[in-house]
């Protein structure tokens, strides 16, 4: 049951810091990951903030730089529906168009998408886990199939977002704005791996909003790609996820980004790809190279280990299908 709260719908970014400086209170974009986790308590809010009254945050725009910026509170439908995102920044629209079902693409928004809280089923049960101030990750000797094998140091969770990895690769800066002012943060820095303080999960301080995320323009011969594997097809976290953005010369890999989802707890950029593609043609044995030192560092749990053939397999293939 839902503990009761007050509800507030400010109409400026201003008023909602007003808002969100009395302690307790918690910002709501689309609310399909704040109200579980205020449901099963993972959490408890004394005030809701909605943030869907403030105009200023819906919508995508051309920055005056050539790329784009998208309002924290556009739904992840119009991302994955937007013609510009879909012809310059394929990654994006195809991670959006992965998460979840419909119904949560039309009520989740990117901004909530990129904030939600990890899945373990541990932190999200009645476990008081160390990511809620507990002594130990239940993880490590519970059930562990769905958790990570890179970056797990005394926290084994797996970042949930599939829009975070896609925006990672394709070099986003998040536009962060708080009762100190604005700030921007490449979306690479934005989250806090557990061996550097396994309670936070992004830097937002208290108080602080994402308002834009901002995309780069987009480099000539740039070709981005996002796929994830689930278990079930109809909707699902990721097992495991690629999001690549290669620029190409020619045939061959001039810059390349990588990032993975699904395997470890921030989105996690792999630089044993990138650096195994970069100055080359994307022939198999190039591939199967990039592949097999991408998964080198990975240290399972007892029941994921599954993991390592998954994500070999599946950067395999996406490296052959982005040099097509
Ligand atoms: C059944 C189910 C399946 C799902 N499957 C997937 C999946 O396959 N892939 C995937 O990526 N996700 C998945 N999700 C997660 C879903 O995508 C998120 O719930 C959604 O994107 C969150 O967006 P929201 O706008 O509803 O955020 P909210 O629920 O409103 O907020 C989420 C969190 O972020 C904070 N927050 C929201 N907006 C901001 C902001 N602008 N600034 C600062 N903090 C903010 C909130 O305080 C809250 O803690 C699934 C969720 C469900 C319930």
């Amino acid at each position: 049951m839902l503990s009761n709260f007050t509800y507030v719908r400010p109409k400026s970014l201003e008023e909602a810091f007003k808002q969100l400086s009395s302690g307790g209170a918690k910002v709501h974009a689309g609310g399909t990951d704040l109200l579980g986790c205020l449901r099963d308590h993972v959490f408890e809010a004394s005030k809701v903030v909605s943030l869907s009254n403030i105009q200023s945050l819906h919508g995508i725009r051309k920055t005056s730089q050539g790329g784009m910026g998208i309002g924290a509170l556009t739904t992840l439908r119009e991302v994955a529906g937007n013609s510009e995102i879909k012809k310059h920044y394929a990654a994006l629209a195809q991670a959006a168009s992965e998460v979840a079902s419909p119904q949560l693409r039309n009520q989740g928004t990117l901004g909530g998408n990129l904030c939600q809280k990890p899945r373990c089923w541990y932190y999200r049960g009645d476990f008081h886990c160390l990511r809620k101030g507990g002594e130990e990750c239940f993880a490590v000797a519970g059930e562990n199939a769905y958790h990570c094998i890179f970056g797990g140091e005394s926290c084994y969770i797996v970042h949930p977002s599939d829009t975070a990895p896609a925006l990672g690769a394709l070099g986003a800066q998040m536009t962060i704005r708080g009762p100190k002012g604005k700030r921007s943060v490449a979306l690479e820095s934005f989250y806090v791996p557990p061996a550097e303080d396994y309670t936070k999960e992004t830097r937002l301080e208290a108080g602080e909003i994402v308002t834009e995320i901002v995309l780069p323009p987009p480099a000539e011969r740039l070709r981005s790609s996002y796929r994830k594997v689930r278990a079930r097809q109809s909707w699902d976290f990721a097992l495991s996820g690629i999001a690549l953005a290669f620029v190409f010369k020619g045939d061959q890999v001039q810059k390349a980004r990588v990032f993975l989802s699904g395997v470890a707890p921030v989105p996690w950029r792999c630089r044993e790809v990138e650096e195994a593609v970069i100055g080359k043609r994307l022939d198999e044995g190039t591939v199967r190279k990039a592949a097999e030192s991408a998964v080198q560092k990975a240290k399972p749990l007892e029941q994921n280990a599954y993991k390592i053939p998954l994500l070999r397999g599946l950067i395999e293939e996406q490296l052959l299908a982005i040099a097509r």
